[in-house]
């Protein structure tokens, strides 16, 4: 069997696979995948602990030094706090032999208490919350089960969450935004960092494929980055991070701004997403186009056999080749066609599978550019940039994917 290496595993693992609200765009409730339909509504003990040694294992087999449990949902905090600690626990005893352990959780924050805040303290789990912008957008797509916003019982979440940073309880809560075309991204980070105070914000790039996502949809993508982009150097402030700009700059420049405010993703991290009743497989996003891939137990398939079963490893190929189309593309080294960013999935069709640019392609290339010419404009040596971009490109050019 190959060997294989990594740095870090970073486990998304569905808790719950139920929320107690309904986003209109959420991929795992509102869209192709129905696979949630058939999991238990929440992560038994018996199956953490199964988990757990997975993941105990895997960092022994591939050298990963350090474990990432990202719980995830449906709505995480949906569990009993006692259970929650107890999966805490488990997931303790279990990997600290084979790997350093790390919590976060990704929630919506309306069920945030002080009893949990207490819990994430005692745990060090960094909170990241899911909203998309002032009231009247967050509460176009994210609302509740009777169709209500959700944005009032966000903010007192999101306002105790603060609380607790500025008690000392607590590092700040980060914000996932997820892009929606149509809204002014200015205005929306305005709201994030000006008037709420988020200083990590990580604005999602649509989950969609070439077939799903209209042209005219895809382009405004870079408008709302590009907006996002002229609020941010207005605001003008060091402390905050948009994960999209700091990963472009970090690459261009090798000057490594998210390490030095200690929020550094490494290259060789192994990501994989783990359902309720302990199945497994890659990042998520892929299965708004089949669930084939999510089927591994993790009782019965180590990460060492799941990584050299052929569909896997040519998932894992796809996603770190880019397609041919992508060749003569500046950016291809750093975008990969589109799977830097986490996107396989945009750059698929019922016509061609993965063979095509990113759906959101023209997006990108201007965002991109706007970057650039903004390094520039410092002073940085653009004969170095484009030397590096050319470097990387060999090495994810793919002949045949
Ligand atoms: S910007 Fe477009 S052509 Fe260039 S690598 Fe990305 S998807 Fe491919």
């Amino acid at each position: 069997m190959k060997a294989h290496h990594f740095d870090s595993i970073e486990a998304v693992i569905k808790v719950t696979e139920r929320c107690n609200i309904n986003c209109t765009y959420c991929y795992i409730f509102n869209k192709e995948s129905d696979l949630y339909e058939s999991k238990p509504k929440q992560m038994s003990a018996q199956t953490v602990r199964e988990v757990a040694r997975l993941l105990a294992n895997g960092a022994l087999d591939t050298n990963a030094k350090h474990v990432r449990v990202i719980f995830h949902g449906g709505e995480p905090m949906m569990m009993k706090i006692s259970a929650f600690e107890e999966m805490c626990k488990i997931f303790i005893e279990e990997i600290e032999h084979a790997a350093t352990i790390s919590f976060t959780i990704q929630t919506n924050a309306m069920l945030v208490t002080d009893e949990w805040i207490s819990l994430f303290q005692k745990f060090n789990i960094t909170v990241g919350v899911s909203i998309d912008g002032p009231k009247h957008i967050n509460d176009i797509a994210r609302v509740d089960h009777k169709g209500h916003g959700t944005y009032d019982r966000v903010i007192s979440g999101v306002t105790q969450l603060f609380q607790a940073e500025k008690d000392g309880r607590l590092p700040a809560p980060g914000a996932l935004c997820v892009i929606d075309p149509e809204q002014d991204g200015g205005l929306i980070f305005d709201h994030l960092a000006r008037s709420l105070g988020f200083k990590f914000i990580d604005f999602l790039l649509p989950i969609e494929t070439r077939d799903s996502m209209s042209d005219a949809a895809a382009l405004k993508v870079g408008v709302y980055l590009k907006k996002v982009f002229a609020a941010w150097q207005e605001l003008n402030d060091k402390t905050v991070t948009i994960r999209f700009f700091d990963k472009f700059y970090t690459f261009m420049t090798g000057f490594d701004r998210l390490q030095m405010i200690g929020l550094q993703r490494s290259n060789g991290v192994l990501i994989l997403s783990i359902s309720s009743d302990g199945t497994y497989g890659p990042d998520d996003t892929l299965r708004i186009v089949s669930d084939e891939y999510y089927t591994y137990d993790c009782r019965n398939t180590s990460i060492i056999e799941y990584l050299n079963n052929p569909a896997i490893e040519n998932i894992t190929l796809l996603n770190n080749k880019a397609p041919a189309q992508c060749q003569d593309c500046i950016w291809v080294g750093y975008c990969v066609g589109g799977s830097n960013h986490g996107r396989l999935v945009n750059r698929y069709s019922k016509n061609n599978g993965y063979d095509n640019k990113s759906v959101l392609c023209k997006s990108l290339d201007s965002v991109y550019g706007t970057l650039a010419k903004t390094l520039i404009d410092f002073g940085y040596d653009s004969d170095s940039m484009f030397d590096r971009l050319d470097k990387t490109a060999s090495l994810v050019y793919a002949e045949e994917v």
